[in-house]
């Protein structure tokens, strides 16, 4: 008997025998994690999300929990955690410097560029090169299925979006289809200068699929996918 899988991972991400990641299935939980060999000896750092740009670089294990919505390292031995019901779950990735990020992308934090902050921390603390760095996006709530307000688009608009490529009218007066892959997409390559060619993205739909954990769909708070990164330590 095959047991049956517990978390999405991305063929291209595998290639890189230092590092583990990826994106939970229902029913994958921080203590199930734990049980997975290759995680065993791995300490997660979970944060208190904001739905913010807040983005932390770590040395090594915060002694308190964190308040924010993205984490960044080269320590090995970390476990970047982010969860995510609809929302799209980033991690990102540098081969040259064996840094990580997993970063929390809500509509408020994908308005207010979490990846941007992400990206110059990686810039900065880790000295990651933005044309090296691989992202990896996870199931999240498809724009066929996400539809918001006006005071959303507005928001982007402000930021600078081009909320034309990411908002389509729905049917009902008002409102708008909101794309949240291709808002980060967007920003991530037409701003911040990531290769198109280095992002890879899950098709899958959070509110459609029933493996999957949607707010939307669920009402469920305590209901989060777990989505993680992480250095290995050398052996
Ligand atoms: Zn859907």
């Amino acid at each position: 008997m095959t047991e049956p899988e517990k978390y999405i991972s991305i063929p291209r991400l595998k290639g890189f025998p230092w590092l583990v990641h990826g994106f939970g299935l229902a029913g994958l939980t921080l203590e199930s994690l734990k049980k997975e060999k290759e995680l065993a000896s791995f300490l997660p750092v979970v944060m208190k999300q904001l739905h913010s740009s807040r983005v932390f670089y770590l040395e090594n294990l915060p002694r308190k929990k964190l308040a924010g919505d993205g984490l960044v390292t080269t320590r090995a031995g970390l476990l970047l955690v982010v969860k995510t019901a609809d929302c799209l779950p980033v991690l990102l990735l540098d081969e040259d410097h064996r840094a990580v990020a997993a970063v929390h992308c809500g509509w408020r934090s994908t308005y207010q560029k979490i990846l941007a902050v992400a990206v110059d921390l990686l810039q900065r603390r880790c000295g990651s090169r933005v044309e090296n760095l691989l992202a990896a996006f996870g199931p999240c709530i498809e724009k066929s299925c996400y539809e918001v307000g006006p005071e959303v688009r507005e928001k982007f608009a402000e930021a600078g979006f081009e909320t034309e490529l990411i908002f389509s009218p729905s049917a009902r007066e008002g409102r708008f289809y909101l794309d949240l892959r291709e808002a980060n997409r967007l920003l991530l390559t037409r701003e911040l200068g990531l290769k198109p060619e280095n992002i890879i993205q899950i098709d899958h739909c959070t509110f459609c699929q029933p493996q999957l954990y949607s707010y939307r769909r669920d009402r469920q708070k305590e209901r989060r996918l777990i989505n993680f990164i992480g250095v290995k330590k050398s052996t």
